[in-house]
């Protein structure tokens, strides 16, 4: 079961977590007023691992030095996706007890329109490139022959490239991005909310585990990822659905310009040759994407969904 999701259609739930009235000024106060809102894990995202079979799920209290680093991440963030998350932001909360592949949850609120972010507490302490090969992995099934997939992200670590897709979540939905699906966004990849266009539906690179198809065997990896590179993802979470998609392209690009970091995936051999990288930060169709992201991440005002 795919747990970077977005959750929806959950129960409306009473409020317990203090939400500012007054808009705050400036980055520090907004994230002295995003952090006075992390804490406890919503029961709603607790039920949600649970379902999804993470029976160990508790809750994790942050030390000093956890709280600082989630501070800076808060801090590094676009300003639009702070400043929605200061409008929209419920509670941030982190977790134990959930494997590496479990990793992060954008629930709403019933329809107060403020969301949860639910995290594995583990990721304050995670390498990008691990959190990123662990999740590939699930693409794949071992076949015997030795190949391998690994993915190298720079220029960050784990949690800051996560609260980027999380956060990205928010700002779609109170700005309503994808609902729009012939907007900048989605045209010439999206034909609607679910469904893609249909040169890019057929591609193999559509059609992996994470849109809900078959595992493939490792050593059809350099295949899928030949495929890839001819379509506007930037991974193949990215083919998941529109939100999913809007999340990696916003992530993956402030992870570019703002952090100077890359994105690389390695498929080798059984001797640690190496078979095939690709550069998804490069591929041609993505690029162009980019430049709408800036366009996007540029407005300083609220978007009209606020
Ligand atoms: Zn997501």
């Amino acid at each position: 079961m795919r747990i970077l999701i977005v959750a929806t259609g959950l129960m409306l739930l009473p409020m317990t977590y203090a939400v500012p009235q007054e808009p705050a000024q400036g980055e520090a106060a907004e994230v002295a007023a995003l952090m006075a809102r992390v804490g406890a894990p919503s029961p709603t995202a607790v039920d949600e691992f649970k379902k999804a079979g993470m029976d160990e799920v508790r809750p994790h209290v942050l030390t000093a030095t956890e709280r600082a680093k989630v501070a800076s991440v808060l801090a590094s963030l676009p300003k639009l996706n702070r400043r929605v998350l200061e409008k929209r932001l419920h509670s941030l909360a982190f977790v134990d007890g959930i494997p590496g592949e479990g990793t992060g949850l954008t629930s709403p609120m019933g329809k107060t329109g403020l969301y949860d972010i639910t995290l594995r507490a583990s990721i304050l302490d995670e390498p990008l490139s691990t959190f990123l090969t662990t999740k590939e992995q699930r693409v794949f099934t071992k076949d015997g022959s030795g190949v391998t997939v690994t993915v190298t992200g720079t220029g960050t670590d784990a949690v800051t490239y996560v609260l980027l897709h999380e956060s990205t979540h928010v700002t779609d939905f109170a700005c309503g991005i994808t609902a729009q699906p012939q907007s900048w966004f989605g045209v010439g990849v999206w034909a609607s909310q679910t469904a893609m266009v249909a040169p890019l539906a057929d591609s193999i690179a559509a059609k992996t585990y994470f849109r809900g198809g078959q595992r493939v065997s490792m050593g059809q990896a350099a295949t899928v990822y030949d495929a890839l590179a001819q379509t506007p993802f930037v991974s193949l979470y990215s083919t998941a659905e529109p939100q999913e998609d809007l999340a990696e392209l916003v992530a993956w690009r402030e992870i570019q310009k703002e952090h100077h970091g890359d994105l690389v995936i390695t498929v080798g051999d059984a001797h640690g040759k190496t078979l095939g990288q690709w550069a998804p930060l490069s591929f041609p169709a993505v690029q162009k994407r980019f430049a709408e992201v800036d366009k996007l991440l540029e407005l300083q005002g609220p978007c009209k969904g606020l």
